[in-house]
């Protein structure tokens, strides 16, 4: 059995996947709280005893009827912390360990790994926290997906993908042998066209000037999304079928220490909101430098007679306290007021909205 690394998931202390919960502690992957419930009599729910804390009475929370604080308790143990950052610790080391230090690439931004091995690329993603997350959301057949929680990821995967999703923990990881068999028991027939496009965006970035950038390109490609209406709709329907799913969801990094800190924003939502007209539209070239909180703040200056903004950045190499800003500033209805279109959006857009000729 795969324990789901989810906040809350718990189990009966008598079970016997309990030594399996304790070995993911021993790891340091996540930390442990000890729960107490009671046995509701009139629905059999389990209700978690600090729902009484300083109340003599209770109603049960799940059938409302009256629900008494017997002395029988039943035990649990539950995850209370997830330690993402030891998780891509050992993750990186399995995978140094197995296909040498030098095949081997880890993108800090994008939090990817890329390798490099009998010819062939791979790239191996951790679902919820790579960045390039949302461009998997539509393009199926590219590199590894590790999961940490196989109910999020359970509505997308068919017989054709299913080979490509693996449980985090998964034991052949943990052999450096198994873990090649693995990589070269997938089927890349086809190259993996994410990496092939990702580089030719990033040449062609280089390859023009900030004036280019600004006055061609990204003109450009607004045009071309203004033109691709329909397969806009399109995009905007697969993302509404995976709605209540990580799959629509953009990660971003959010403030503070660790890599633990994190949004994960309404994809479908985002993009509406940010590709809907009349919006003040701001482009910035970045090949090798942050989009900072400056260059935000300086963005916002020029659109000051504007209240909803969108920005083009090729980067995604965002300040945590960007994020933070568009997180504050969303409107009381959940709106997105800015919408930074970043380099993983760009290539999310160029690719499903036939837009590739533009970096070419
Ligand atoms: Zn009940």
């Amino acid at each position: 059995m795969q324990i789901p690394i989810e906040i809350g998931y718990s189990l009966v202390k008598s079970d016997n996947n309990c030594e399996k919960l304790l070995a993911l502690k021993q790891k340091g992957v996540i930390s442990l709280q000890d729960e107490e419930y009671i046995q509701c009599k009139g629905c059999n729910e389990l209700v978690n005893v600090v729902e009484f804390i300083g109340k003599s009475i209770i109603n049960c929370p799940y059938c409302d009827k009256f629900c008494g604080l017997s002395t029988s308790r039943i035990k649990k143990i539950a995850i209370s912390e997830i330690h993402t950052k030891k998780i891509f610790e050992i993750l990186d080391t399995q995978i140094r360990n197995a296909f040498g230090d030098l095949n081997v690439s880890f993108d800090k931004i994008e939090r990817n790994w890329t390798i490099k091995y009998n010819g062939k690329s791979t790239l191996i993603f951790i679902y919820g926290f790579s960045t390039v997350a949302s461009f998997l959301s539509i393009s199926d057949n590219e590199g590894v997906i590790l999961y940490l929680d196989e109910r999020k990821i359970k509505h997308f995967v068919h017989d054709l993908n299913k080979s490509r999703f693996k449980y985090i923990f998964d034991e052949i990881f943990s052999s450096p042998e198994q873990f090649i068999i693995f990589i070269e028991s997938l089927d890349f027939s086809e190259t993996l066209e994410y990496i092939k496009f990702r580089k030719n965006f990033d040449s062609f970035i280089s390859s023009i000037s900030d004036t280019q950038y600004e006055k061609e390109f990204i003109p450009k490609f607004f045009e071309g999304i203004k033109q691709k209406h329909k397969e806009l709709s399109r995009l905007y329907s697969r993302l509404q079928q995976v709605e209540n799913t990580v799959f629509n969801s953009k990660y971003l990094k959010k403030g503070g220490p660790g890599l633990e800190d994190f949004y994960l924003v309404n994809l479908h939502r985002y993009l509406q909101d940010g590709l809907q007209c009349d919006r003040y539209g701001e482009s910035k070239r970045y090949t090798t430098t942050q989009f900072s909180f400056n260059n935000l703040m300086n963005a916002l200056g020029h659109a000051k007679n504007f209240s909803e903004s969108l920005f083009f950045v090729s980067t995604n190499d965002i300040a945590p306290s960007v994020w933070n800003k568009i997180m504050d500033e969303k409107t009381s209805d959940g709106h997105f007021k800015y919408v930074i279109i970043d380099k993983d959006l760009m290539l999310m857009l160029l690719k499903n909205l036939d837009l590739l000729y533009l970096i070419e």
